[in-house]
């Protein structure tokens, strides 16, 4: 095993004290895994000049008892030609709610604009592969955005948050606080998580004054629809889980799992559940990261839907993808730990914009070289962890690129994946049902 470097992260909303999301990069591990989310032949599928393929039995509704191995094989036994390409985009924090009053353009309210206006590849028309359907985020929100008037007024954020809810969009859960969380007990993890849900589930008023915000308000999102987790800054220990599933949560989307050596842009795991653990988490163990990660104990039924790192085009890829010269050379000149030979950076925009201070090319040719590795492999789902702000007036914090650019790069990148007539772009919970109960493609 190699090792190189650890983690980083930085301020997102300087003048709040709240920061985005970041994780860690690194190499080694040798795991492997095969396993299926279901066995089963419940009789012949369709066929259109393709293989004849059995549909797999699926897990049927969620009960919370669901045990799925770490797998690199699409679910169901299906090859990966009869899969779905899923593409979600995570959004955390959601600070800035880009409406008109609050000094700021973009953010929060760029993001469920620019949805409105796509759709995803016709498909055969099967709904359970979302053929045709709109294309859907997930926001994993912290509510001290709507508890103490950071930016912005909290009825600004409130008011986007539910118009978003109302559009059909996955909203989940990302701490009160978004404080470093690594040391926290299982009690401070429970605090931080339930405040967020309380916060969220308060009735929503839209009469709610725009300056005089009222903290009896709050987003108005049912707690029945929240089922998704993500931990700030990528930080975690065993208390975190522990709590998601005394607490009912479908999914966490916290552990990086794609840094093992034998792991590449092609053959990423597959969503999983964490009663064995991650092996991801185990070579992040390995880093000695600072704070250090800890080895897992069982979460039996608890979802993991990994952000898997990007992959940097490799030299002789760059000017496929626009670039006259090499990204991977340029990168590791910003940052030392870089590994040149993998091209593996952390699956956030954070990472891309403000780390790497890539500019409107760059990021597109990473994403564009992700997911075309994806469809050239395993098709496991391209699940990219983003961050409202970053498309905000108010962020200043990505000197590669303009705002409108980076909104640019966001959008360009969608409507390049939903020109592949397999490609989904959808919720993350949108992705688990899928994996949980999967469908042939034609
Ligand atoms: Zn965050």
């Amino acid at each position: 095993m190699r090792s190189i470097r650890h983690s980083i992260f930085g301020g997102l909303l300087a003048a709040a004290a709240l920061a985005a999301c970041s994780g860690s990069a690194m190499l080694g591990g040798d795991d492997d895994g095969d396993d299926d989310t279901s066995g089963g032949d419940a009789g012949p599928g369709r066929i259109d000049g393709g293989p004849i393929i059995n549909p797999p039995d699926g897990l049927g509704p969620w009960t919370g008892h669901d045990h799925v191995p770490w797998s690199q094989s699409p679910p169901g036994g299906l090859p990966a030609d009869r899969v779905p390409q899923f593409v979600s985009f995570g959004f955390d924090d959601n600070g800035y709610s880009g409406l008109e009053g609050t000094a700021g353009t973009g953010g929060f309210s760029w993001s469920v604009a620019m949805a409105q206006s796509k759709h995803n590849p016709a498909g055969s028309g099967e709904a359970r592969n979302y053929d045709g359907a709109p294309v859907k985020f997930s926001y994993y929100l912290t509510t001290a955005y709507i508890a103490i008037w950071q930016s912005e007024s909290p009825t600004y954020v409130k008011r986007a948050w539910h118009q978003a809810l109302g559009e059909g969009h996955e909203m989940g859960n990302h701490t009160q606080t978004h404080s470093h969380g690594a040391a926290f007990d299982k009690a401070h993890w429970g605090q931080e998580i339930q405040d967020c849900i309380d916060w969220i589930t308060k009735p929503f008023d839209p009469a709610e004054v725009n300056f005089s915000p009222d903290a009896s308000k709050g987003a108005g999102i049912a707690r029945d629809v929240i089922y998704g987790y993500r931990t700030p800054f990528l930080e975690y220990n065993d208390a975190t889980f522990g709590v998601l599933t005394d607490k009912g949560f479908y999914y966490d989307t916290s552990i990086e799992e794609g840094w093992q050596e034998d792991v590449d842009g092609s053959n990423m795991p597959w969503p999983f559940t964490l009663d064995d653990g991650s092996p991801g988490n185990e070579v992040l163990v390995g880093w000695q990261l600072d704070p250090p990660k800890e080895h897992l104990t069982s979460h039996p039924g608890l979802w993991e839907l990994s952000p898997h790192p990007v992959i940097v085009p490799p030299d002789d890829q760059c000017a496929k993808y626009g670039l006259g010269y090499s990204l991977r050379d340029k990168m590791h000149g910003i940052a030392s730990w870089f590994d040149v030979g993998s091209g593996k950076v952390t699956g956030l925009d954070y990472n891309l914009w403000v780390q790497f201070k890539l500019n409107k090319a760059e990021f597109l040719a990473v994403m564009k070289y992700t997911l075309d590795q994806r469809l050239a492999g395993n098709h496991a789902p391209f699940t990219f962890g983003a961050h409202t702000d970053i498309y905000s007036s108010k962020y200043t914090a990505a000197t590669g690129a303009s705002d409108i650019e980076r909104q640019q790069a966001v959008e360009e990148f969608i409507d390049y994946a939903l020109s592949k007539p397999e490609v989904r772009v959808v919720s993350n919970k949108q992705i688990l049902d899928w994996v949980r109960n999967p469908v042939p493609l034609p």
